[in-house]
């Protein structure tokens, strides 16, 4: 059996994301802040779900999360990373609004916290057949698109990718394969009502493409459906 760990599994696309990699055989183990939402506990019925703490910006958190998924694991390897856990930002991202802290608190969450946590978990992952490390980005990251404001977001994710492609050259010797995702527009929380695609869906494709990752794709951006996006 393989295991997957998902961060901010609470709501929206981890949430689906965990409920999918249940669907499909794995030991899920994912996060939740302060007590595990009423959906979280829901799925809590599968012996194959461990829900565990954590605040990724926080050291301390992301050192005992580490730990309780080595106990959780039993000696096993970690197969699957993926770091979902992100924020939009503040309401003010504008040229004219956006805010240095509140700047720098997306950068917290978006950016930094996923080199974190995977710098604590990877030496859990060295030992899988197939060790797959995935970050979910944004197509607003895109240096090809033509968006305008939200900087805090876009800056962030745009950094993720590089972040990501820097631990993919790093990680190749030892044959994990690492990529940022993007995740379509999906009706989450964050992606509101008229986002594009169900959660399922979204949660059904990275799914299908993280399953199916290989080394030969190692720092690629790829979509929800698999291809591969510009930087
Ligand atoms: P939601 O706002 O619905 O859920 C965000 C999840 O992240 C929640 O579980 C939340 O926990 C958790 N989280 C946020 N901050 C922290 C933190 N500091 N520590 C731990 N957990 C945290 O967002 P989505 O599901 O829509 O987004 C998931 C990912 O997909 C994000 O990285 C987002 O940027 C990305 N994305 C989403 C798109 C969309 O259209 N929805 C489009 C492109 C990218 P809690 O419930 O405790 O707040």
């Amino acid at each position: 059996m393989e295991t997957v760990v998902i961060t901010g599994g609470s709501r929206g696309i981890g949430l689906a994301l965990s409920q999918r990699f249940l669907a499909l055989g794995y030991h899920v183990i994912t996060s939740y802040r302060g007590t595990p939402s009423a959906a979280q506990m829901a799925l809590a019925d599968s012996s194959r779900l461990t829900l565990l703490e954590l605040e990724v910006t926080n050291s301390d958190s992301v050192v005992q999360f580490a730990a309780d998924v080595k106990t959780a694991l039993a000696g096993r390897p970690l197969d699957i990373l993926i770091n979902n856990a992100g924020v939009i930002g503040p309401d003010a991202q504008a040229f004219d609004t956006v805010e240095a802290q509140a700047w720098l608190e997306t950068l917290s969450v978006n950016t930094i916290a996923p080199l974190m946590v995977s710098r604590a978990l990877l030496p859990l992952m060295t030992e899988a057949k197939r060790p797959r490390l995935v970050s979910i980005s944004s197509q607003m990251s895109s240096l090809v698109g033509t968006g305008l404001g939200m900087y805090a977001y876009r800056s962030a994710k745009a950094a993720l990718n590089k972040v990501m492609q820097v631990l993919s050259m790093e990680q190749a010797e030892h044959g994990i394969v690492v990529c940022p995702i993007d995740p379509g527009w999906v009706q989450t929380d964050m992606g509101g009502d008229a986002a594009d695609i169900t959660v399922d869906v979204c949660a059904n494709g990275i799914a299908a493409v993280v399953e199916g990752l290989t080394m030969a794709q190692t720092g690629q951006f790829l979509t929800w459906e698999g291809s591969v996006r510009p930087w």
